[in-house]
């Protein structure tokens, strides 16, 4: 089976082409600047790494999509003969509310529900929405798969989502906490118990994805307990350049004293505070690392902050939890960050967290680097959500009993 992945951003579309006969990486890329001028695309054949880098005819993700499909049939480029050799196509949503705990085959009254979502992710739905309309009007044929970053989190109790707010708002607007990366951190927790031999089902697990965006998941028998972000993606940790938790009278005090529409703090929030806000340098940790090893005084209090959170929530977790079986990292930071990975596991003896800094130091592609006496094993292994995607759509497919699957036939679009 081939399954062609997309993931829509509010400007930009990831791609990937599989072969899930063994799990294979046919072709990747990106398209850039969708809706800006000089919108680019970015390609690689994996196979022989011809790659294609060049600007393209396209003002939306529905045109950025005929390119991409456009190169992936291209005799110079492409991998497929035509399109009637993909089996499926995985969309990455970001948000789908309450309605959806598992993926799910996009039929017209799917298409419907997701459509009434927007506002839970206006960045990211809508263009995710327009990528699955592109592709069922380019492969009418094709059923189409989406998996959502929150469904992971919807088997987390009522006590870890309510938010201690007039509960009306719950009922009325679903205000309440999601979760995100949910699809990441359910691809790590399942590799994590295949490294650990254990069943996921007897594991308490915390997973760390630590990336530009970072949130951390408390997983126990296979559910999700409790996760750091929230209603929206700006909770919990500090990240690159949003700010995490924070007081929300902070929000409404700056407003007044700056003379900012609450829109423009809340844009400050997202894209001008964490690891950037604190250092002033960069929202990268590469760069805020080797400020601070050069002495930089804001750039060693900014990763002292984000330490200080990771550690917070790690505990935090563990109490809630009454212990915790593995920690597991990812992500950018997460999967390649070897002296933030020890600062945060620094000092935690007490909890049995004990890290082998020489098996931390060595780089692999998925280690356990806990210490043979840790109580709890620390790993990183590297996330892949993409194939996450690709597993759930061809399960579907295949053998899915999920009810959308028993009614899907070709979709026509209304
Ligand atoms: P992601 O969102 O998972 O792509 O992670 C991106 C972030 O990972 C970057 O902004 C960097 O801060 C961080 N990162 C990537 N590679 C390294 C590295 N070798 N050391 C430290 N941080 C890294």
């Amino acid at each position: 089976m081939k399954v062609l992945v997309l993931n829509c951003g509010s400007s930009s579309l990831k791609y990937q082409m599989l072969d899930m006969s063994d799990e294979s990486v046919m072709a990747r890329g990106l398209v850039e600047r969708i809706g800006i001028e000089g919108t680019l695309l970015k390609h690689r054949r994996m196979a022989d790494n011809q790659t294609y880098v060049d600007e393209i005819p396209a003002n939306n993700h529905s045109e950025s999509i005929k390119e991409v499909l456009h190169i992936l049939t291209s005799p110079a480029y492409g991998v497929l003969s035509d399109l009637t050799e993909i089996d499926a196509v995985g969309h990455r949503f970001v948000n789908a509310g309450e309605h959806f705990s598992s993926s799910v085959i996009v039929n017209n009254e799917v298409l419907k529900t997701l459509e009434t979502l927007t506002d839970f992710a206006p960045l990211h739905n809508p263009a995710s929405i327009s990528g699955i309309r592109a592709c069922m009007e380019m492969m009418p044929d094709v059923p189409m798969v989406a998996v959502f970053d929150t469904a992971f989190h919807q088997t987390m109790p009522a006590e870890s989502y309510i938010y201690p707010i007039p509960y009306e708002y719950y009922e009325k607007y679903r205000i309440r906490r999601y979760g995100f990366h949910g699809t990441s951190h359910k691809y790590i927790a399942k590799r994590a118990a295949a490294m650990l031999k254990r069943d996921i089902s007897d594991l308490k697990l915390l997973t760390c994805h630590l990336g530009n965006g970072a949130s951390i998941t408390a997983i126990r028998n296979g559910k999700v307990f409790d996760t750091s972000m929230g209603f929206t993606p700006l909770a919990g940790l500090a990240m690159g350049t949003r700010c995490g938790n924070i007081d929300p009278s902070i929000i409404l005090y700056i407003a007044e004293k700056e003379g900012l529409s609450i829109d423009e703090v809340d844009k400050i929030m997202n894209t001008q505070s964490g690891i950037l806000g604190i250092s002033g340098i960069s929202p990268d940790f590469r760069d805020v690392e080797k400020a601070a090893a050069e002495g930089d005084e804001r750039a060693k209090l900014a990763l002292q902050v984000y330490v200080h959170r990771v550690k917070a929530y790690v505990g935090g977790y563990i109490a809630l939890m009454n212990g915790v079986d593995a920690i597991v990292f990812t992500a950018g930071v997460g999967e390649n960050d070897i002296s933030m990975r020890s600062r945060i596991c620094k000092n935690l003896y007490n909890l049995g967290i004990m890290l082998d800094e020489e098996k931390n130091a060595v780089r692999r592609s998925a280690a356990i680097i806990s210490d043979e006496d840790s109580r709890v094993k620390v790993l990183y292994v590297p996330t892949n959500e993409e194939l996450m995607i690709a597993r759930d759509a061809v399960t579907l497919i295949m053998h899915g009993t999920d009810k959308y699957k028993m009614d899907w036939k070709p979709v026509v679009i209304d």
